[in-house]
């Protein structure tokens, strides 16, 4: 008989861990007259961006973090945004900016992106940021792989030495992520659409990280036995959310799996906020 041999990570109890050590935080700035502050531009008539920067809304009031908002519609222009983001570049009471992306398709999205204070970039995702992080400098650090390091970290699993497998090499998830694994001394691989025998190389991840974006991609005879897989798949299914790895399966051979919905989705708005407060602190020194 075939049992599950591995655990499905707690992703809740770590993101509420942070959550605390976070609202400690904001207090001692608040102790010094300093009061976090982000600003949240939306260009785009998304839905999901509407929910995303909602649950933004209500995590900046849970923690006492002040955070205003403009709602651009489809007449904006791109200089009008980078007017925008000027006015909050020179805002000394304003300590991160984020734009919800993506944009209308009129905006010049690069544009607007580069246009924000490296020093304010909540999201890591200016080229100055990027540089740093290729470079093995102190930078700020994209949400999404930011939370998948830490949910690593969470699991007491060594990254160094070990064979760390990346699917995907998207600029939000895939290259920040192998970037950071090799920065922490892993052997990294990064697969991609054109990779030809994607099994070959998963097979040989101690750490596997999938964000391709493809349904259950990854089935148990891809996963070697006792890896710790991270899935950022969220793809939706006939009205449910399902991930790139086949939970179930994959968790009869792996030792850690992350769960979707409830895994890396639910990490990135805090890691955003940890990135603003970092910001903030670093300021004050
Ligand atoms: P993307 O479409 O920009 O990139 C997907 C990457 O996967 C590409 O590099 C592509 O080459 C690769 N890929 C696609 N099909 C493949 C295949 N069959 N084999 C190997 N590689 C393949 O997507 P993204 O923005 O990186 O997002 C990836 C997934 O992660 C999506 O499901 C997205 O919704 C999800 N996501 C989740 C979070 C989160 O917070 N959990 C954040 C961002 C993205």
């Amino acid at each position: 008989m075939v049992t599950n041999e591995g655990t499905l990570i707690d992703v809740k109890k770590i993101v509420e861990d942070k959550k605390l050590n976070l609202k400690s935080r904001v207090n001692s700035l608040k102790r010094k007259g300093i009061v976090p502050k982000i600003a949240v531009i939306l260009a785009n008539d998304l839905e999901a961006s509407r929910i995303y920067i909602k649950k933004k809304r209500q995590m900046c009031s849970e923690l006492g973090v002040e955070e205003v908002e403009y709602m651009l519609d489809e007449d904006t222009t791109t200089d009008k945004v980078l007017e925008i983001i000027q006015r909050l570049n020179d805002d000394n009471n304003v300590h991160g900016i984020l734009v919800q992306l993506p944009v209308f398709k009129h905006l010049d999205e690069r544009k607007i992106l580069e246009s924000i204070s490296p020093k304010k970039d909540i999201d890591g995702f200016h080229p100055l940021n990027i540089g740093k992080l290729v470079m093995g400098n102190n930078c700020v650090t994209a949400c999404t792989p930011k939370g998948i390091m830490s949910i690593i970290k969470n699991t007491g699993i060594k990254i160094e030495s070990k064979t760390a497998v990346v699917v995907g090499r998207s600029i939000i998830v895939g290259k920040p992520i192998s970037q950071l694994l090799l920065n922490a001394n892993a052997t990294v691989i990064t697969c991609h659409s054109k990779t030809k025998n994607l099994k070959k190389y998963t097979k040989m991840a101690d750490i596997l990280v999938v964000a391709a974006g493809v349904p259950h991609l990854i089935t148990k005879d891809m996963v070697k036995k006792g890896a710790l897989v991270i899935d950022v798949g969220i793809n939706r299914i006939d009205g449910k959310v399902v991930g790139d790895v086949d939970t179930n399966e994959v968790l009869k051979v792996a030792k850690f799996v992350t769960p979707v919905p409830g895994g890396v989705g639910i990490t990135t708005v805090v890691s955003l906020l940890e990135n603003l407060i970092e910001i903030v602190e670093n300021i004050d020194n």
